[in-house]
Formats: structure tokens, C-alpha cells, sequence
């Protein structure tokens, strides 16, 4: 899978894109993570980006040209699953997107700042915008970040052992059941009898009742 993620800071996707499972993915070549500087399309003299809104009010528009000529360009190059565009007012980004999306081929991700895009971008190349919740971030690279390590741990091969991924919260629709390691008594602090009985049929009803329980309890609007 191919990810080409349009910014103006593409510093910032060092950390996340360097480290564990993204690493992994792009070191065994099953993800390609590409960066585009947005600025760097500008033909504007000062490579200027943004630009006051028109009607007036505070906060600048990222401007249509860079952005537009950046997303030619890769259109020329290959076909794309979806472009879309990280923004606060759209839908929630959830594990059902996250697995629709691992089994796409090629993706660009727009990441905003200021006051957002021009709303042309978004009508006329956008095929999907997301949200990462209720609160407003400084720019769209942090949340793209969240959107790639959602999807890419998906892709068959990432993770050393696939089952992981199908049992993690969300996955069927639950929150995932509590989980423990070595030591099973931890001053006092005992792990749950069953797990340690190798009984699986015990265990996996132990984990789909704590899984159930835990699911009415915190988030029963998923249920
Ligand atoms: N004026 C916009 C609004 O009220 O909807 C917010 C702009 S925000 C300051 C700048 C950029 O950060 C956005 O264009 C978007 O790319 C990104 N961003 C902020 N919050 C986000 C969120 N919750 N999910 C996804 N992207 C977000």
C-alpha cells in the first residue's frame, strides 16, 4: 500500500512514521509512506501558502494552487483509492474506516492549518474527509499520523502475529477484555485464576463476559 501524505510540515511524521510497526511495514515493503511539502509547489515568489479569507474574519486559507498542483501530479503518476482530508467538521475516524482502508492500494492524505483548505479543494478533489474527534488541532499531520498507524498495523504481514489485531478493541465491536504478564501474583496483586488454569474454552468465555461487561460499562452506546 502507498500513502502519500500532502503538508507543510512534514518534520513532523519523523517520530511516528520512524518507529515500530510503521517502520516495520515500510522496511518490508509492504507500506510506502511518501511526504510532499505543499510549499515546496508554491509559485508564489515568497512560496506563500496561505492567504487572508475572503469576507475578513481572523486566520488565513491554505490556498488552492500548491495544494492543487501536488495532487495532479500524483494523479498522474498512479490511480488513487481515496483522497481525503484530515478536518475537525467531518465524521469520526473508526475501526471500520481503519479496515476499509488497509485493503485500498493507494491513498493521499491532505493535512490542513490556519483556518483549513479553500473550500474548492475540497469540493472538487476530495473523496473523503475525516475527523479524529471533537477537539480542534493545530494542523491535519498529527491526525493523519493517527489515520496511517490505524491502517497500516492492519495490513497483513505488519504485525508478527495477525490474530492480535482481530482481538484489540473495536475490532467486533467491543472494548477488549482486560489482559496480564509474569508475575501472577505481583505483591498481593493476583492475575485472574482462569488465565492461568490452560482451560482455553474457559479462557476465551472469560475474556467475551469481561469484554461484554467492560463495553456496558464504559462505552454502551456501542453495544
Ligand atoms: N477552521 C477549522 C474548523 O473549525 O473546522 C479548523 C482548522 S484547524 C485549526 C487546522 C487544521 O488542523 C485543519 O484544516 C485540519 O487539517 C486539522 N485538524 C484540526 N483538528 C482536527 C481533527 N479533530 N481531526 C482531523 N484534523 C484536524
Amino acid at each position: 500500500m502507498r500513502i502519500d501524505i500532502l503538508t507543510i510540515f512534514p518534520e513532523i511524521f519523523d517520530g511516528p512514521f520512524n518507529m515500530s510497526m510503521l517502520k516495520r511495514a515500510q522496511e518490508k515493503g509492504i507500506a510506502e509512506l511518501h511526504l510532499h511539502n505543499i510549499r515546496d509547489y508554491s509559485t508564489d515568489k515568497q512560496k506563500s501558502v496561505d492567504d487572508y479569507a475572503f469576507g475578513g474574519g481572523a486566520g488565513m486559507v491554505m490556498m488552492i494552487q500548491p495544494i492543487e498542483d501536488v495532487i495532479l501530479k500524483l494523479k498522474s503518476e498512479r490511480n488513487y483509492d481515496e483522497i481525503i482530508y484530515m478536518t475537525p467538521d467531518a465524521n469520526v475516524w473508526n475501526q471500520k474506516m481503519a479496515n476499509q482502508l488497509s485493503m485500498t492500494d493507494n491513498i493521499i492524505i491532505l493535512c490542513g492549518h490556519y483556518k483549513g483548505v479553500d473550500q474548492r479543494i475540497r469540493d472538487h478533489y476530495i473523496t473523503r474527509e475525516v475527523s479524529i474527534g471533537d477537539y480542534v488541532l493545530t494542523g491535519g499531520e498529527l491526525a493523519a499520523a493517527v489515520v496511517v498507524d490505524s491502517i497500516v498495523r492492519l495490513i497483513p504481514g505488519v504485525l508478527s502475529d495477525e490474530t492480535s489485531a482481530l482481538t484489540d478493541s473495536h475490532q467486533d465491536g467491543l472494548l477488549s477484555p482486560p489482559v496480564y504478564t509474569r508475575p501472577s501474583d505481583y505483591n498481593g496483586w493476583k492475575v485472574p485464576e482462569v488465565l492461568l488454569s490452560g482451560n482455553t474454552r474457559l479462557v476465551e468465555e472469560w475474556r467475551e463476559d469481561k469484554a461484554i461487561e467492560l463495553t456496558k460499562k464504559i462505552r454502551p452506546d456501542l453495544l
